[in-house]
């Protein structure tokens, strides 16, 4: 198998578009789906310059994912001074996981010259999340009592260095599960949400602002690109899965679509051309709901994020861990 451009050994076939690629023409292709997300969401601002940069917090896992996208846009703006990147590591307490991948996205930033900063569930919140499986007072799934820490704190840690976005590792394969599942689960108001919050044009951030805008980068490029792309340029990603990974419905998803794609190549492509669309329709049907809810907004009594609630849902987390 040669590569379409170059005629050297490809080391993929792209079945959703035909192509042949070496390791050098696949890491260009990968490089130039980013660089045109980018754009096409409008991630940099017309007005952002050297002396008022655009300010990106990444959130760093030191997996594939958040690797790639670190490395890549460190590399497009190296010389660029418009755009400041801040990486941002979450340690949430997990024996034998998380150290190794701390280690790799220490390594990458450093390489790359880019600010790295790390925080953990323990300092932040006096609990690791081995003891949250071990103690589990709401009969919880661990990934749902995960997914409102790290949320709370990237979005704690994006405000604290005054980010204009957060930027996520999600990818192709990533954001058609989520699709997916919000489909099957009909859940109209959550694709709404999805589209408001994470999917372009951004338009530019005011300061009565809640939160800080995320944006996916990667978004348009298949997970197993994405692995590639890291072998291929030797990056330091951990690949070793989280031992608490719990999310079995997403598993499922994953099964049914990898299979889809090999009977129907493209089919992730199109299921998020569609879901974009309809995203879109749902945003602009549940818009004016959004802003009575947005007003319905206030901080949180115990720790002053906001939220619709009087105590915010990490709070109330926090309080029932205490409990137990
Ligand atoms: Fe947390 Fe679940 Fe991810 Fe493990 S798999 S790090 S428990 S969200």
């Amino acid at each position: 198998m040669e590569c379409d451009k170059c005629g050297r050994d490809a080391v993929h076939h792209a079945a959703y578009s035909g192509a042949h690629l070496c390791g050098d023409h696949l890491c260009a292709s990968v490089e130039r789906r980013v660089r045109r997300r980018v754009r096409e969401d409008s991630l940099l601002p017309d007005d952002a310059t050297p002396e008022d940069p655009e300010r990106w917090v990444i959130g760093l896992s030191g997996g594939k994912d958040s690797v790639v996208l670190t490395q890549i846009l460190a590399e497009t703006f190296e010389q660029d001074r418009r755009v400041e990147i801040v990486a941002l590591s979450i340690h949430e307490g997990i024996e034998g996981y998380r150290d190794e991948s701390l280690t790799a996205s220490e390594r990458l930033t450093d390489d790359l010259d880019v600010v790295h900063e790390t925080v953990g569930y323990a300092e932040e919140f006096g609990v690791r999340m081995d003891d949250v499986v071990e103690d589990d007072p709401e009969n919880m799934a661990p990934c749902a009592y995960c997914g409102v820490f790290r949320r709370d704190l990237l979005e704690a840690y994006a405000e604290k260095h005054d980010a204009d976005k957060l930027l996520t590792g999600h990818n192709l394969d990533d954001e058609a599960q989520t699709a997916l599942m919000n489909v099957f689960e009909g859940d109209v108001r959550q694709m709404a949400k999805h589209f408001d919050a994470s999917l372009g044009p951004f338009p530019e951030r005011n300061p009565t602002d809640r939160f800080v805008p995320r944006a996916k980068p990667l978004r348009d490029v298949p997970e197993k690109e994405v692995a590639l792309y890291a072998h291929v340029r030797d990056l330091p990603a951990h690949i070793t899965e989280c031992p608490h990974a719990s999310e079995a419905y997403r598993g499922e998803i994953r099964d049914l679509l990898l299979e889809f794609e090999e009977r129907h190549p493209g089919v992730r492509h199109s299921i998020m051309s569609g879901y974009e669309e309809l995203a879109a329709l749902a945003a602009e049907r549940h818009r004016g709901e959004d802003s009575e809810t947005d007003e319905a907004l206030s901080p949180c009594v115990e720790c002053g994020s906001t939220t619709a609630n009087e105590v915010c849902r990490k709070c109330s987390l926090l309080a029932s861990l205490e409990a137990a």
